[in-house]
């Protein structure tokens, strides 16, 4: 199964792709990942997106196909879930080209809505696992007052340098006027399902669960 968590940042897609990573074995393509994962690295094109990236602007079209080229040649397992890919009309065609390719198809667009207010109160709030990923919330989920990652144990703790007010806004923009658009796109094409992102986790993995069937 080959899906898409879509939705703007801060809707929760990453929390939810690693849910679907451990209940199905399917394997989590995070083009924000790999990006930062470039920038840790050093590599040239590492350094190249990351003023772009802090700023809180889209990184060019190839940079990213790339990325999802060189990681859909590798281990398929239970099919991969695209987070944070596509988010523009041209990386989405570019995505159906790669699949054709693999002798594959897209079985599911889960549009997840949250409004722009809960958005902004998540991601102005969140911290992460350097360790394992695991998600924080200074309000509804903060850090374990021992210091140690609830899930791994891990004690480094980290904050992503577009996580604030005013890269925020700029990632907003470029949702609504690059990303949005793939909603009506996957709509015609028959693959998408919209859920409620707004509620607890556990919530929100039951209302992917039944849309995916
Ligand atoms: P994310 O972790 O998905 O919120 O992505 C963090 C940042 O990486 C974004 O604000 C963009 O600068 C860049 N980025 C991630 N995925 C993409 C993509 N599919 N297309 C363009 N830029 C991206």
């Amino acid at each position: 199964m080959n899906i898409i968590l879509l939705g703007p940042p801060g809707a929760g897609k990453g929390t939810q792709a690693r849910r679907l990573v451990e209940d199905r074995n399917m394997i989590q393509l995070s083009t924000g990942d790999m990006l930062r994962e470039a920038r840790t690295s050093g590599t040239e094109m590492g350094r190249l997106v990351a003023d772009v990236m802090d700023r809180g602007e889209l990184v060019t079209d190839d940079i990213v196909i790339g990325l999802i080229e060189e990681k859909m040649s590798g281990d398929h397992r239970g099919g991969f879930i695209f987070d944070g890919f596509p988010r523009t009309l041209a990386q989405a065609d570019a995505l159906g080209r790669l699949l054709e390719r693999h002798g594959s198809a897209l079985d599911a667009v889960i549009e997840m809505q949250v409004d722009d207010t809960a958005l902004v109160e998540r991601i102005t709030a969140r911290s992460t696992c350097a360790d394992c990923g695991e998600v924080y919330n200074d309000i509804t989920k903060p850090q374990p007052a021992d210091g140690k990652c609830a899930k791994c144990g891990g004690s480094n703790f980290k904050r992503r340098a577009d996580d604030n007010a005013e890269s925020l806004k700029q990632r907003l923009m470029e949702y609504y006027k690059k990303t949005s658009p793939l909603i009506g796109y996957y709509y015609a094409k028959g693959n998408l399902k919209t859920i409620d992102g707004l509620g607890e986790m556990d919530a929100v993995a039951k209302e992917i669960a039944a849309a995916l069937g």
